[in-house]
């Protein structure tokens, strides 16, 4: 992670449209039904996030009383901010849920609030590295043709690790949340956007993409037994792969920094995934980003320089912030694949589905 990146952030570089992109086109401010929603989850969503902070803090070498009195301070900024926009919902320019997150991270770390799940996130992290072995085993003795569902049913499956989103972060209380069982209980196909055999025809048609450019979301199951293997089958085409996560804790989604350690610990077991990062064709890269959803006008220059060195061909934005919640009409300049599995009842809505419902988009300019 780069200080220097994150300070001086920079537009993505494969945008269709730099100048007609809207990184989170469901306008709060003119639709008053959404906005209710949206406030109502936020406020709801955050004194469970600050039970969190306050239960890690004794582990970060701070006492339970000064931790309080953070998450004290961390909620009633939030809340003064929840209660400007619903008097006033223009009073910081547009609303989107965007802005909610920025101001959300803001009142954390103004607080003094680092990273209320990095506990969480370490042991999810730990028990999915036991697991992989066997995913990987399994996926690599498949088909060609059955591989990419077998691998894209992986990352829906451990992208239900999302303690932002309050069904999902109530079955992780319940020890519900297994990459296996979830993988098992998978809505069936066709999936609320199944573009899955268009992205297969495209593989066959025209070979293997040039270089990924993989916008990764939450840290366990998701990024180790969903995002992994489907870089894997990525590099085994010949792909170079940048897998990038953001600069700084937002939820429980995986830092650039929890990231690094993590895939180069699966390169000493794992030789595909070993020898690509030798041969520097699988590089780790921090977006610059700090929320669960993503701003591309404000990513790293790292990343901008490494997507255009790379001549980057294939844009994967994974999760339901980044996929959905931002981005969803985000038009690229090359290829560009939405993955996520809906777990929001706002977010269902927006797209006419249900809960669990599940998004493979394949877009071609
Ligand atoms: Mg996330």
């Amino acid at each position: 992670m780069s200080c220097a990146s994150v300070a001086n952030p920079t537009q993505f570089p494969l945008l269709a449209d730099p100048a007609g992109y809207v990184p989170c086109d469901w306008n709060l401010t003119a639709d008053p039904e959404q906005r209710r929603y949206w406030l109502g989850v936020f406020r709801s969503q955050f004194p469970r996030l600050l039970a969190q902070a306050v239960q890690v803090a004794p582990a970060q070498g701070a006492s339970e009383a000064a931790a309080r009195k953070c998450a004290d301070i961390a909620r009633d900024d939030f809340f003064a901010y929840l209660d400007a926009v619903t008097e006033k919902p223009d009073r910081f320019g547009r609303l989107d849920i965007l802005q909610i997150c920025r101001a959300r991270e803001r009142a954390l770390r103004n607080a003094a609030i680092a990273d209320p799940y990095v506990t969480a996130k370490d042991d999810e992290n730990r028990s999915a590295l036991q697991l992989l072995p066997e995913v990987i085993e399994d996926v690599d003795a498949l088909s060609e043709a059955e591989r990419w569902t077998a691998v894209v049913k992986g990352v829906f499956a451990g992208n239900i690790f999302d303690l932002g989103a309050a069904e999902t972060a109530k079955l992780f209380q319940l020890g519900e949340l297994g990459f296996f069982s979830t993988r098992k209980k998978l809505k069936p196909r066709p999936w609320l956007i199944d573009d899955l055999d268009k992205w297969a025809a495209r593989l066959q048609a025209e070979g293997s993409y040039r270089a990924a450019c993989v916008f990764v979301d939450n840290a366990g199951s998701d990024v180790v037994l969903g995002m992994i293997p489907f870089v894997r089958e990525l590099l085994k085409r010949g792909t170079t792969v940048v897998l990038t996560a953001n600069a700084t804790p937002a939820l429980n989604d995986i830092t650039h920094q929890e990231l690094t350690p993590l895939v180069h610990d699966i390169g000493r077991w794992d030789d595909l995934v070993g020898h690509a990062l030798r041969d520097r064709r699988l590089l780790l890269i921090s977006s610059g980003n700090g929320l669960p959803l993503i701003d591309l006008t404000h990513v790293s220059g790292v990343l901008a320089q490494a997507v255009e060195r790379l001549d980057v061909d294939l844009v994967v934005l994974e999760g339901m912030g980044r996929a959905i919640e931002s981005n969803f009409s985000a038009r690229f300049a090359c290829d560009c694949l939405k993955v996520a599995m809906v777990k929001d009842h706002g977010v269902a809505r927006a797209l006419g589905g249900s809960l669990y419902d599940l998004v493979f988009k394949f877009e071609s300019p």
